[in-house]
Parts: C-alpha cells; sequence; structure tokens
C-alpha cells in the first residue's frame, strides 16, 4: 500500500481479524435445512472475539441475531439483512460437572448436556430427552419436555448484552414461563444449573422410558418436521388441530404430520413462504372452527 491511500473497507468487520462470511445459505444451519442467507455470518473462536463483534455490530447499527441448531427457526427466501452468529467454536461448548452442578457453553447441544447428567447420576435434565438444539436455543425459549422445564433447573446465566459486556444473571433476575425466558436481551454464553444426586443406573432406565413416551408422541431426529404452536393453557395445540379438522391442510409442499398434528412436514422442493403459509391456514382454521387463537412456536425471521 502506498503512504496516504486508504485501504477499501468492504464490510464493517474487515478490521477485526476474524472470519465472516458474507450471503452465507442459513439453509446449512437450520433444522429444516430451508431459508435464505444471511448478509454476514460468523462463528466467533471465543467470547473475546464474540464481544468485538457484538459491540460493531451495536455501533454501526448492524442487526445481529445468534443461531443455535436452527430447530425452532423459519428464516424467509429474502434471509436476514444482518449479521447471524453461531457459537460452535469449542470455546462456547464446554459441558463441566460440578456437582451437584452442571456448568454449560450456550453452543452446546442439548443432547449431550442431558446425557452429561445422567452419565454423572445427576437427574432433572432427563425430561429434555430427544428435544433437538442447543443449550442457549433451550435457555431462551425455556425447552420442556414431560413434566420438567429448563429453566427449572437454571441457577446462573451468563449473557452478553449489545455493548459487548457480560454479565450474570441469578435470582430474581431471572425469569422462566411455558416456552418464555426473560433472557432476550443479549447472547446467551452459558449458564450454571442445580441438579439432584440420583443412581446413575435407575436415572440411565427413567431417561430410556421418557425417550421412549417422546419417540411414541413427537417425530424426533427427522430433518423434515418442525414443532408449530405452543400448547395453550390446559390443552394442547395438537388436539385443537385436529379438533379443528386442520390434519390434511397442505401449502404447496408443506403438510401437517399425520402422526402429530402441531407438526409441519417439509417435502422436498418446500419453501420457508409454504412452512409459513400453512402454520397461518392452520392458526385460520382453529380460530375459525374454535374460537381459539394458537400463538406460533417456530419463530419466523
Ligand atoms: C422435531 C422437533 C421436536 C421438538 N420438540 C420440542 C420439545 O419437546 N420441547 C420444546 O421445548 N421444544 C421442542 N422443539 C422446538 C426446539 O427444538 C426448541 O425450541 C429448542 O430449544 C430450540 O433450540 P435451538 O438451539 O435449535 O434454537 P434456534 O432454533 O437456533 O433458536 C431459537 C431462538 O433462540 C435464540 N437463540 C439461540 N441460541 C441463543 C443464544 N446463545 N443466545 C441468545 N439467543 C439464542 C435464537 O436467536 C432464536 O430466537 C422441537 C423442535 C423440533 C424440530
Amino acid at each position: 500500500m502506498t503512504p496516504g491511500s486508504k485501504t477499501v473497507s468492504e464490510t464493517p468487520f474487515d478490521d477485526l481479524a476474524m472470519a465472516v462470511s458474507c450471503h452465507e445459505p442459513l439453509s446449512h444451519h437450520t433444522w429444516l435445512g430451508i431459508g435464505g442467507t444471511a448478509a454476514f455470518f460468523c462463528e466467533p473462536v471465543d467470547v473475546e472475539a464474540l464481544g468485538r463483534l457484538v459491540k460493531r455490530c451495536h455501533e454501526r447499527g448492524v442487526p445481529l441475531r445468534v443461531i443455535g441448531g436452527g430447530s425452532n427457526i423459519l428464516v424467509p427466501a429474502s434471509g436476514f439483512p444482518g449479521m447471524v452468529v453461531r457459537l460452535s467454536a469449542p470455546a462456547f461448548s464446554a459441558i463441566d460437572v460440578q456437582r451437584p452442578a452442571i456448568l454449560a457453553g450456550a453452543g452446546a447441544k442439548l443432547v449431550h448436556l442431558v446425557s452429561a447428567a445422567v452419565q454423572a447420576g445427576l437427574s432433572g435434565l432427563e425430561t429434555l430427552v430427544g428435544v433437538p438444539g442447543t443449550v442457549g436455543g433451550a435457555l431462551v425459549g425455556n425447552a420442556e419436555g414431560h413434566g420438567g422445564d429448563i429453566g427449572g433447573r437454571v441457577r446462573v446465566v451468563r449473557i452478553m448484552l449489545p455493548s459487548g459486556v457480560v454479565e450474570e444473571r441469578s435470582g430474581a433476575r431471572l425469569a422462566f414461563r411455558s416456552r418464555w425466558s426473560n433472557l432476550d436481551d443479549g447472547i446467551v454464553i452459558g449458564c450454571r444449573l442445580e441438579l439432584d444426586e440420583e443412581n446413575p443406573a435407575q436415572l440411565t432406565k427413567r431417561m430410556q422410558k421418557e425417550w421412549i413416551v417422546e419417540r411414541a408422541e413427537q417425530p424426533s431426529g427427522t430433518r423434515s418436521v418442525a414443532m408449530m404452536f405452543k400448547d395453550p393453557l390446559g390443552t394442547t395445540a395438537e388436539s385443537l388441530v385436529a379438533q379443528a379438522g386442520a390434519r390434511d391442510l397442505r401449502v404447496g409442499e408443506a403438510t401437517v404430520y399425520a402422526a402429530h398434528a402441531n407438526y409441519v412436514v417439509a417435502h422436498p422442493g418446500c419453501s420457508s413462504d409454504d412452512v409459513r403459509g400453512l402454520v397461518e391456514a392452520v392458526r385460520a382454521r382453529v380460530r375459525e372452527r374454535l374460537g381459539v387463537e394458537l400463538t406460533p412456536q417456530i419463530e419466523m425471521w
């Protein structure tokens, strides 16, 4: 470079010395494998790098979102016009057993956390067996299984604010309700969960039972289905969809899952618009026939 010449900055992140990709297909990172691109995409190596990135987005007015396992997100074909961050680096996925507590990184897979707890003979998370996604996604949406949610076991959450500052929240500063938490104002980095000591063999048996019940009722493992609605108080979204006669609805290549009416199936060639259209069509049918307004579980970006 000649003295006095200026480096042309192509993105707001060029001087941060981290790998930021442009036009990243988010279909590579969503559970259903559909959706458009992110203008910018980054997988920071550690908390310090994440802090620099978050601060830069904040300063430059670049909208920022986090993607975990992408199992509860529907990205439109037009994509996301900002920065999408994924906490896939080892610095964010550690699981550290400190009985009867466990420290877990937000990027760890929920299934790894559940099995680490069960192997260590620590109970309280086994109801979450079969829930796809990451610890971060589970905390933000307060993931729940039969008879328990993750929020009931969380004692401390580390969260990065848009300024890049990391704070620890505990006690009254943490709120978890059905499929909801107050962790929507930053990037969750990790948490401390308090569990109960239990005989590992008994616990493993109990988890296997949970797994069988879960598998019988829910399509876990298949990448072509996603959950449509939150269960309203006192009933299930599944039963309302069935009662409203919405099981046979189809929009493009999206249909209602035959074995469980609260899931959408994305058939080959299915688009985000098809899925969104089906969720809206089912919701309208339930509203018309039963007068109940269902709340979507899957988050539309
Ligand atoms: C087959 C199937 C079965 C399911 N069964 C259940 C079930 O039994 N119980 C249940 O509760 N849910 C269930 N879900 C829904 C989904 O799996 C959960 O909501 C899950 O916890 C989402 O985690 P994720 O990492 O995939 O989050 P994502 O879908 O990636 O993200 C969800 C939201 O969390 C935010 N987020 C993710 N990570 C962070 C972070 N580190 N910091 C800040 N925000 C973050 C995202 O920005 C987004 O707003 C199911 C989904 C499928 C597809």
